[in-house]
């Protein structure tokens, strides 16, 4: 069975990470999106409510899992038996980083493999750092975060 890891702090999930999901869904037998947190970072969304958030615009895949975290990745994916980590590569800002963290990680473990997928052409700006900017400033966030959990994010900022 293929088993991928996407690892991620989703705070909170956006559009452009739904469909990193999705797509990954297709590709593997089982996609574990791990929430990773560190315990001295603050974020907006709690780990409760971003793990409920995923599950509320996720309900439709049937081979998702949703962990969390806040150790290392590569040791998390070798706990669970994922022998791959999902990423997303939105633009040239965002390979730099993520060929550190995959070259990093090829040297920590060399039986795991890091998979980039290139984000849709649509959701090439999209962060969570964007969407929640919109949503302090009252504006709409619809075309940003899943219509299912829209209300929800709104709210934390009302
Ligand atoms: P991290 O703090 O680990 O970067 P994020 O939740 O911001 O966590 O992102 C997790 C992963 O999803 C990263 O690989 C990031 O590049 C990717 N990602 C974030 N937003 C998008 C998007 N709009 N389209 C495609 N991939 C994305």
């Amino acid at each position: 069975m293929s088993k991928a890891i996407y690892p991620g702090s989703f705070d909170p999930i956006t559009n452009g990470h739904l469909d990193i999901i999705k797509r990954a869904s297709k590709v593997f037998d089982k996609i574990v999106v791990a929430i990773m947190y560190n315990p001295n970072k603050k974020m907006t969304f709690s780990i409760e409510e971003r793990i409920e958030l995923i599950k509320e615009c996720t309900k439709d895949i049937d081979n998702i899992e949703i962990i969390t975290d806040d150790g290392l990745t590569i040791n998390l994916a070798k706990k669970i038996g994922a022998n791959v980590i999902v990423r997303g590569i939105r633009a040239v800002v965002d390979y730099e980083y993520e060929l550190q963290i995959a070259t990093t990680n090829m040297v920590l473990d060399k039986n795991i493999e890091t998979l980039f997928f290139a984000a849709r052409s649509e959701y090439s700006f999209l962060s969570s750092s964007v969407a929640k900017e919109i949503a302090m400033h009252g504006g709409d966030i619809s075309k940003f975060i899943p219509i299912e959990i829209k209300d929800k994010v709104t709210q934390k900022f009302k």
